[in-house]
């Protein structure tokens, strides 16, 4: 089969320690401090064959995200931007649908033909996190698209306790085509969903909400917090596309935070109440989490959810005056996140189609990522089969 194959050399840099683990496994924890001069090609890759317990898909849409970019992008010594858990050469691509063309020999939750969607953490089920109930914190984690073989290729193998399944997606939207389309999404939806109702642990109806970033998690929050009942939604976002993008999907006002005060924008639509649901998905956190201090309801919530490393300074005076909570979230897995985002995306109650801004064959699958580089875009699809 093809794939999408990023390869790069493993040369650490010269003031990042390289520990027995990652010398052991060959995965780097800061991918950006070790993996140099990257590239990226189609190329042949063997056909993958599903063990006992997994499914064989094949793969109808994969979606780019930024950490796809943050691959294909590099620093002034031409390191990868990607700052997380990494193992080279492998397939790119994790947020992904497609069919069940063959299953394992002791698979039961799924048969040839089925519609699914994939989570992206392989979590163990086995460490003490995971058996605490935290899977997206697994200490013994595989990454699909990461560490181990993605989706921007024609099939993938799987375990079937990933997989879910998304023919109510396919019906809501009339089409097995739009089914694949939009069930790509759910990974990132998950993301969102995660951060605002598990991490977060949600807000009462009528509530104030302000997202910062207006990327496909950005945008995946103002859907859910609109079909959630939020009261004024808020978003900040500096591409005129993505903008607009956020008002289709139910941001109420849209800002870019360049021409503004954020805090005086949020101060104002809330007549100074403050807002109660903060949501950081802009990746400067440094910029964004002194503006949301300051405009913080009594009882308001911060949720950080962008990746940067990067210190932020916070004034907790405020956090405690005002009886606020800082929240940090990681991961889909877990806490009814994918079931609930397929129920709702299903029930017609959460319509991401507008998002979609660019589709691609899995040939110019390159191309799709150069293209996410400017910024722009909503979602851009990958669609391999
Ligand atoms: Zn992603
Ligand atoms: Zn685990």
């Amino acid at each position: 089969m093809k794939g999408l194959v990023l390869d790069a050399k493993w040369k650490p840099k010269s003031d990042y320690k390289v520990s027995d683990w990652e010398k052991e496994t060959g995965k780097a924890v800061t991918g950006s401090s070790v993996w140099h001069n990257p590239t990226l090609e189609i190329r042949d890759w063997p056909d993958p064959t599903p063990g006992p317990k997994e499914v064989l898909i094949d793969i109808q849409a994969c979606g780019v995200c930024g950490s796809d970019m943050h691959f294909y992008e590099t620093d002034d010594e031409d390191y990868i931007l990607y700052p997380g858990l990494t193992k080279f050469p492998t397939i790119l691509g994790h947020e992904f649908s497609g069919k069940v063309a063959e299953v394992g020999k002791d698979v039961t939750l799924l048969q040839v033909g089925d519609m699914v969607t994939v989570e992206e953490m392989v979590w163990c089920g086995r460490c003490t996190p995971c058996r605490n109930g935290f899977p997206n914190h697994c200490t013994n984690l595989e990454e699909i698209g990461f560490t181990i073989p993605g989706a921007f290729a024609n099939f993938i193998a799987v375990d079937e306790k990933l997989c879910w399944k998304i023919d109510g997606i396919a019906e809501q939207f009339g089409s097995e085509e739009m089914g694949y389309s939009i069930g790509a999404l759910t990974e990132p939806t998950c993301v969102s969903y995660n951060a605002l109702f598990e991490r977060g642990e949600g807000f009462r109806p009528g509530h104030y909400f302000g997202v910062f970033g207006a990327g496909s998690i950005g945008l995946a929050a103002i859907g859910l917090a609109k079909a959630a009942g939020a009261g004024t939604i808020v978003s900040f976002e500096i591409s005129p596309q993505r903008m607009e993008l956020a008002k289709k999907i139910g941001a109420d006002f849209v800002y870019d935070p360049r021409e503004v005060n954020p805090h005086e924008v949020l101060m104002e639509h809330s007549k100074g109440e403050g807002f109660d649901f903060l949501y950081e998905a802009s990746g400067v956190p440094e910029i964004v989490v002194p503006e949301m201090v300051k405009s913080l309801a009594i009882n308001g919530k911060i949720v950080q959810i962008g990746r940067a490393a990067q210190s932020v300074p916070m004034y907790l005076e405020t956090i405690q005056v005002r009886r606020g909570q800082v929240y940090g979230s990681q991961g889909h897995s877990g806490h009814e996140n994918f079931p609930n985002v397929i129920r709702m995306v299903s029930a017609g109650r959460l319509d991401l189609s507008p998002i979609i801004t660019a589709q691609y064959k899995l040939d110019d699958a390159v191309k799709a990522i150069a293209q996410s580089t400017t910024r722009t875009d909503g979602k851009i699809i990958v669609r391999p089969n």
